[in-house]
């Protein structure tokens, strides 16, 4: 089935009303998966996942976790993003076009909602693609590590 991907401006169901629609089977450890996945820029690790929803099913385990990330990516509900050096992450917001900027030192993630007139169209280059995504990084320091850093100081110097 296709996802039809919805502009920003549209009200996108949250990751637990898709999975109800599409009949999903939402046993408790299901559940509190597709729960701690959702949140306002929350872009988790498979590990950290299986971290917070181990406070409230302390018994999961970590293969139900990475099993039921795996389905949810087959499912087209949940993308994973690899923009930082670290583990991949899991993204709910898999049905709205979105950008990430990344933080260089505590490797955050948030999202960021593009203009639609800001995508750039694909360059010749790949002419002859059938070019189906464009995915722009933003990367630099967040907020709280800029302010933790004295003036003029660069990262890793
Ligand atoms: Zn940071
Ligand atoms: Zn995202």
């Amino acid at each position: 089935m296709a996802h039809s991907l919805r502009a920003a401006d549209e009200v996108e169901p949250d990751l637990l009303s898709r999975l109800r629609q599409r009949g999903w089977r939402l046993s408790s450890q299901r559940r509190v998966i597709a729960e701690v996945l959702v949140g306002e820029h929350v872009h988790l690790s498979a590990e950290e996942v299986h971290a917070r929803a181990g406070q409230h099913l302390p018994e999961l385990s970590r293969a139900t976790v990475y099993n039921t990330l795996n389905e949810l990516v087959a499912m087209g509900e949940v993308i994973e993003v690899s923009v930082t050096n670290g583990a991949k992450r899991y993204d709910p917001n898999a049905h709205r076009i979105h950008h990430h900027v990344v933080c260089r030192n505590c490797q955050a993630i948030r999202d960021v909602e593009p203009p639609p007139t800001t995508v750039l169209p694909p360059p010749e280059a790949v002419a002859g693609y059938a070019v189906t995504e464009t995915e722009v990084i933003y990367r630099g320091l967040c907020p709280d590590c800029a302010t933790d850093r004295p003036e003029g100081s660069v990262p890793g110097s």
